[in-house]
């Protein structure tokens, strides 16, 4: 059986360059990540069936109704949904397997895999991660006030997995990252303490 993680980050912290970054690690061959299906739009650079699988409401409520997701959740009012088959099928052929969700989705798989470990990643502050969000130009005003207040929440909720990651900078936060995912080694020293102090700082 391969070892499932989920991997979870307030909108914004850089979850998903450092997820792409790990997987190009040669090490990460036997790493599959996982594509949910969702229901929101699909972005202009995305490709359906790589990012996700988009699919109608109705389609959605379908599969919910046919119990075929390992956990769901509605973010940022879409649905968004885990394939169970699809997981079961890479953990049974000894593939380990990683899922970005958000944190509720996380503690959801926690539950039917004990065993599965939870990465939180986080952003040095609030007014840095207000500042990427308006850098990445995604949303209007509304909605990234909406995608902070949810960052709190978030933080809430993953200051508690196994394994917090600061992404101050790209290269020392993979690094940590890929230590974690890759050789099971946990933060310690300096890293370890600036990532706790900052934990703090974001939970003040
Ligand atoms: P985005 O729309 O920006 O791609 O994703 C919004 C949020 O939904 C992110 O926190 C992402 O990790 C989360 N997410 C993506 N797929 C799933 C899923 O299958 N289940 C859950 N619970 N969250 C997901």
């Amino acid at each position: 059986m391969g070892k499932l993680f989920v991997i979870s980050a307030p909108s914004g912290t850089g979850k998903t360059s450092l997820v792409k970054a790990v997987l190009k690690n040669p090490s990460s061959s036997n790493t599959k990540l996982g594509i949910s299906c969702t229901t929101r739009k699909q972005r202009a650079e995305e490709e359906n069936g790589v990012s996700y699988f988009f699919i109608s409401k109705q389609k959605f409520e379908e599969k919910i109704r046919d119990d075929l997701f390992l956990e769901y959740a509605e973010v940022f009012g879409n649905y968004y949904g885990t394939p169970k088959d699809w997981v079961h099928a890479m953990l049974t052929k000894g593939n380990d397997v990683l899922l970005e969700l958000d944190t509720q989705g996380a503690l959801q798989v926690q539950k039917v895999f004990p065993d599965a470990k939870t990465i939180f990643i986080i952003p040095p502050s609030y007014q840095e991660l207000a500042k990427r969000l308006k850098e990445r130009a995604q949303d209007g005003e509304d909605e990234i006030s909406r995608r902070l207040k949810e960052a709190k929440k978030e933080v809430k909720i993953g200051k508690d997995f196994d394994h917090v990651v600061l992404n101050d900078n790209f290269e020392d936060s993979l690094k940590d990252l890929e230590n974690f995912l890759l050789n099971e080694i946990k933060l310690s020293g300096p890293r370890a303490e600036l990532t706790k102090t900052t934990l703090v700082q974001l939970l003040d």
